[in-house]
């Protein structure tokens, strides 16, 4: 049986932040159930983009402290990799630490921030679809991985915590042709699975003292939720996270999938720490669904008839636009074409609604449209657990 630990955090004061942590790793057997002195020890936060840690967008800088301190006084070397989103180089990775207040913790810590653009191949033959792929060389030379996740929505796979985040060790570029070969959703979200057992992180601990509602990663709203969670499973991590938030698991394509290949049992989790019924949040705002429940309501067939045209598509706004051209450049279907103002639009028979522009627009200039089909199968008026 997996267990997940979940402790209550109000704030990110560091004190507070880590003595949650200290109580949080204790329910699961202390660090020395997950480090060995002198272990080579890679931290993986979600640093998805350059974001001040009061956006929510990326794990903040008080727990990945935290975290850091107390490993080094169990002993273990501190490396810290992530690969944020767009082209995977030094300057992008000055720019996105500094933003997020995460080259601060490494002074503060003496932890390495990881410039090495080197990457290692995992082969992994029993995978179901992604049987080779590269990762970040420090997370592949690490002893012990910890995954530092934030609990956010996801435009594109509803909700993103442990299993996603581990899709940042992926360098850069390599993520968008990853997208590309695995344009249907189900696909991806094995994919993502494949990726989170091969990059093997022995211990998920979320960020879910502020997290993300709305249009997430990176354009939604910040919320309060006041916790923090950790497990050696990140699959029984993210169940309970997404029950935390009254999302069913039936409805996020990675803990779907998980379920289907018998990597979670949701009704066999062990809980330590807080009662989960008693930490539930009600009015989490979560993105439109194309889920199961209202899948069983319209007829297979016909749903797969109108399913490309009533799916969610990213659209660009003339007025917010800045023509930066970023999101011309990251779109793995190169789907856009420029209009006479020099403003992007989007080819939607190229597109595969992977909302990469809108994760990593820094304008929030690409909007998210739900046609009157999707927003029918949708309405979160017919779902109490959605
Ligand atoms: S990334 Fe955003 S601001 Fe930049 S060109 Fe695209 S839509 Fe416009
Ligand atoms: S236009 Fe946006 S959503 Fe469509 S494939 Fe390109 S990046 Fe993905």
């Amino acid at each position: 049986m997996d267990t997940v630990s979940i402790e209550r955090c109000k704030n990110y004061e560091y004190d507070n932040v880590y003595n949650c942590v200290e109580k949080l790793i204790d329910n699961l057997g202390g660090w020395k159930a997950f480090i060995k002195p002198g272990d080579r020890v890679a931290v993986k936060p979600n640093l998805l983009r350059y974001k001040k840690p009061e956006e929510a967008a990326t794990t903040h800088p008080a727990v990945v402290k935290a975290i850091i301190s107390q490993v080094q006084s169990a002993g273990g070397n501190i490396i810290i990799a992530e690969s944020p989103g767009g082209p995977y180089s030094r300057t992008m990775l000055r720019h996105v630490y500094r933003a997020t207040g995460i080259e601060k913790v490494a002074d503060e810590t003496g932890a390495v921030l990881n410039y090495d653009l080197r990457v290692t191949k995992i082969n992994r033959p029993q995978s179901k679809y992604v049987k080779s792929f590269e990762i970040l060389k420090p997370l592949a030379d690490a002893d012990v991985i910890i995954n530092i996740p934030k609990l956010k929505t996801h435009a594109m796979m509803v909700y993103t915590g442990a299993v996603k985040n581990m899709f940042g060790a992926v360098a850069g570029t390599a993520k968008a042709d990853l997208h590309l070969r695995m344009p249907e959703y189900n696909d991806f979200a094995d994919s993502l699975i494949d990726i989170y057992l091969g990059a093997k992180p022995a211990i998920s601990i979320m960020d879910a003292v502020e997290g993300m509602e709305g249009y997430g990663p990176s354009a939604g709203t910040p919320k309060h939720i006041g916790l923090l969670l950790a497990s050696s499973s990140g699959f029984a991590l993210d169940v309970t996270a997404a029950k935390i938030i009254r999302l069913s698991p039936d409805n996020v394509p990675v803990l779907r999938n998980a379920k289907k290949r018998d990597l979670v049992d949701e009704n066999n989790i062990n809980i330590i720490g807080e009662n989960i019924e008693n930490v539930i949040c009600n009015d989490f705002d979560i993105p439109a669904l194309y889920g199961a429940k209202r899948q069983n309501i319209i007829k297979r067939s016909f749903l797969n008839l109108i399913k490309k045209q009533s799916r969610p598509k990213p659209v660009i706004s003339a007025e917010k636009c800045a023509r930066c051209g970023n999101c011309v450049k990251i779109c793995p279907a190169a789907a856009f074409v420029y209009d006479n103002r020099n403003i992007p639009s989007i080819d939607y028979k190229k597109c595969i609604r992977c909302f990469c522009c809108h994760e990593l627009c820094d304008y929030k200039a690409v909007d998210i449209r739900r046609g009157v089909v999707s927003r029918l199968m949708t309405d979160r008026r017919f779902s109490g657990f959605r």
